[in-house]
């Protein structure tokens, strides 16, 4: 493993190319969008930088990192030489198939083609590639340089030498895998999107406001953010989509995205990317502040 190819240089894409180019690896990050990847860059250096003031590096593996990264918008050019391909573009199943068909025919035999999705089958993307045993999933967190766990996800034919590969190279991140099988949404997402649909349906029932209810689940619940905030950091759009991926993969209801994160993703507050979700980042502050849409007192429909 030298040559990663990352795929999509948003919010997760930009965060896989740093651990992997801090480690030493050659990265070359791809998107379809030149604007995305110059951003990208700009974020990993604002990332370092805040790493060199916390004293995690120096600017001489800041330097060396950066130069481990080159861009691209030609995906057959960036992969030519991939040992490891980790796709990171939107959470859409037509993307991600048309990805993987391309990727089968132009990488070498012995390259591994791995998914960040949050929620789509691996087995589903493995089975457009005529090489099944060598896809995986690579679950990353976000934000990828702090968070530890990699949920590594065996497809339905993923070969036991892969998967033990992927868990090392994972180690070498210095991340922590875990090992889960393919279903809908995985174990972290099957759990954490059903938390964070009942926490919107919570704030449409009237039953309290969006600060009450991080404010109850961040100390009642030790959890560092509370569910709302979550969602808007992890893009409403992505929650939208991973609910619709368990409701259909399992065909229970109990997975039926509230309306009102329907309306809001259809309304473009996807959070945090788009300035606006349950609260407002449009001032770049630190302080979170909410939403004007949220900021009248309501009460209880029910
Ligand atoms: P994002 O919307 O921030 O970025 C997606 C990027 O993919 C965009 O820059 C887009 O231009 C690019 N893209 C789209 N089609 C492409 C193509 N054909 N070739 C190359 N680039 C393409 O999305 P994100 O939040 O970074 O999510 C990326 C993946 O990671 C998704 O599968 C998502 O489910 C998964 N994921 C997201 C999170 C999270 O917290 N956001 C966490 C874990 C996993």
């Amino acid at each position: 493993m030298k040559n990663i190819t990352v795929i999509g240089s948003g919010t997760m894409g930009n965060g896989i190319a740093h651990a992997f180019a801090q480690c030493g690896y050659n990265v070359n990050l791809v998107d379809i969008n030149e604007a995305a990847l110059q951003k990208a860059i700009a974020t990993i250096t604002k990332n370092l930088d805040r790493q060199i003031q916390k004293a995690v590096i120096t600017e001489e593996a800041k330097t060396a990192t950066l130069k481990n990264i080159s861009i691209q918008t030609d995906l057959a050019k960036a992969a030519a030489n991939a040992d490891l391909v980790v796709e990171a573009a939107s959470e859409n199943i037509d993307i991600k198939f048309k990805i993987f068909k391309q990727l089968d025919e132009v990488c070498p035999p012995h390259t591994i083609l791995a998914s960040n999705t949050s929620s789509i089958s691996i087995t589903q993307i493995a089975a457009v590639t005529k090489r099944a045993d060598k896809v995986i999933g690579m679950h990353f967190m976000n934000p990828v340089p702090i968070m530890k766990l990699v949920e590594v996800i065996r497809g339905y034919s993923t070969s036991d030498a892969v998967c033990d590969l992927i868990m090392e190279t994972s180690k070498k991140l210095h991340k922590i895998p875990v090992e889960v099988n393919d279903f809908p949404g995985f174990v972290a997402n099957k759990i954490l999107m059903p938390m964070i649909n009942e926490a919107v349906i919570t704030l449409n029932e009237g039953v309290a406001g969006v600060e009450e209810i991080d404010t109850v689940m961040k100390l009642g619940m030790a959890h560092p953010m509370g569910p709302l905030q979550l969602a808007d950091f992890i893009g409403l759009d992505v929650c939208l989509n991973i609910l619709r991926v368990l409701q259909d993969g399992f065909g229970n209801p109990k997975y039926a995205p509230c309306p009102l994160l329907i309306n809001m993703v259809t309304a473009g507050h996807l959070g945090v990317k788009s300035g606006k979700g349950f609260y407002d980042y449009s001032s770049g502050g630190k302080e979170l502040i909410l939403a004007d849409r949220f900021k009248k007192k309501i009460n209880a429909t029910v």
